[in-house]
């Protein structure tokens, strides 16, 4: 199982915020029950926004790579599960790009969840794709990863900074080498 652990990530934290949202629509912001005074939390549509975003793209990239994958799943969680065994016989690069995708979509809905500490971690695990050291930074003002050795600069003299997806992109890559290297 070389996706188990990530897809169990995406998978939980997408569950997570698609709990969130139907739990609020079951209770609901409670109009005519004034006992308390304390106002409902705000419904965050961002949310919605968010999981039918990532869905989306999951579905996108799964069609395009295999015109003939299955109905989608019931559960959104089991987006992942899907397009991993929809794309099993697909070729090397859709099979990195799908992995790339989860790994973002995992970044993203940690953010979405305001765990800035998990993306934190996550950044940290992965050495720098252009100068090769362990100094990978997430700055969430940026909304970037920045690499933190001084020699690691455009010609500029500005901080090498990555998108998440290009962070993602990297990520995947070096998980595929570690794949290759063990098939072989
Ligand atoms: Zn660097």
């Amino acid at each position: 199982m070389a996706h188990g652990d990530t897809t169990d990530a995406a998978a939980a934290r997408l569950a997570e915020l698609h709990n969130h949202f139907r739990e609020y629509q079951a209770t609901g912001p409670q109009q005519g029950h004034a006992t308390t005074v304390s106002a409902p939390a705000p419904m965050r549509l961002d949310i919605l926004d968010h999981i039918t975003a990532s869905v989306r793209e999951v579905a996108e990239h799964t069609l395009h790579a295999n015109p003939d994958a299955g109905p989608f799943p019931e559960r959104v969680q089991d987006a992942y599960a899907w397009m991993h065994s929809n794309l099993a016989a697909a070729d090397e690069a859709d099979q990195l790009r799908a992995d790339a995708i989860e790994y973002r979509q995992y970044l993203e809905h940690c953010l979405e969840q305001r765990d800035n500490a998990a993306v934190r971690k996550e950044v940290r695990q992965l050495a720098c794709p252009k100068c090769g050291c362990w100094g990978l930074m997430w700055s969430l003002e940026m909304g970037r990863v920045i690499c933190s050795n001084s020699e690691c600069v455009d010609r500029d003299g500005f901080s090498t900074t990555l998108s998440l997806a290009r962070f993602a992109h990297a990520r995947a890559v070096t998980r595929q080498k570690v794949r290759q290297a063990r098939a072989t």
